[in-house]
């Protein structure tokens, strides 16, 4: 789904056949991957070495991407921001939310990897506050766009994650067969209304990776497996 049709923005969420696994830790050769980077980045339209990725750790934290970061040095985070042109922004996920922010007045753009930990610590509210402090952005006028991950369907968690989050997040468990099942999107929505994203400024894919083997990876349904991603570059 691409809901948004903005000329100064390429994005994209890759799935299986945009070039396989593009994460370098999940046990493939490193020439693999750095082929299907090449391949993506071919079929896409923008160059490999200026992609800025991540090593992701499930925090909270924003780096602020500018001309010195490149493909070889992916800084330790889970959100990056910019507002430099012909940067690819990339998160990688397999059940975890990959989320894209554009700021389509001050044109700036942002991506985050929501896992469980990162969406528990609000990492959606930090890339806006970090958009609103580095580039002056308005809530009112950014734009985010959620990629499919794990779905309520699929993804169970222990009682102890329950007990202990159920007072902030009692909304987003479902309880079936006395097993406990959370919805993340519920939540990263719930967030960004907070922040005072506009309804109408969200594009939700809301497609389950586990379910859904046959276009994503998913880490829960496969055990070892690749990431895929997702992708937001101004031009
Ligand atoms: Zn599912």
């Amino acid at each position: 789904m691409q809901k948004f049709d903005f000329l100064d923005i390429f994005y994209r969420f890759t799935t299986r056949d945009f070039g396989a696994n593009l994460a370098f830790h999940v046990g493939d050769e490193i020439s693999a991957v750095l082929a299907n980077h090449t391949f993506l980045a071919k079929k896409l339209g923008y160059k490999k070495d200026t992609l800025v990725h991540m090593k992701q750790i499930h925090s909270n934290l924003v780096h602020i991407v500018d001309e010195q970061d490149h493909f070889d040095t992916p800084p330790t985070c889970d959100a990056l921001v910019t507002n430099k042109k012909n940067i690819p922004l990339m998160v990688m996920v397999a059940d975890c939310t990959p989320i894209l922010f554009y700021d389509s007045t001050c044109k700036a753009i942002g991506v985050a990897h929501a896992g469980r930990a990162g969406t528990f610590t609000n990492i959606v509210s930090n890339v806006i506050e970090t958009m609103k402090n580095e580039y002056g952005s308005k809530v009112e006028n950014i734009f985010v766009s959620i990629g499919s991950a794990i779905g309520v369907c699929c993804y169970e968690v222990g009682s102890e994650i329950y007990e202990e989050s159920k007072e902030k997040f009692s909304y987003a468990f479902e309880i079936r067969d006395k097993k406990y099942y959370l919805s993340i999107n519920k939540i990263l929505l719930s967030q960004l209304q907070e922040c005072g994203i506009k309804e109408k400024n969200i594009e939700n894919e809301g497609i389950c990776t586990a379910c859904n083997t046959q276009e994503y990876f998913s880490y829960r349904a496969e055990g070892k497996t690749g990431r895929f991603a997702g992708i937001l570059m101004l031009k």
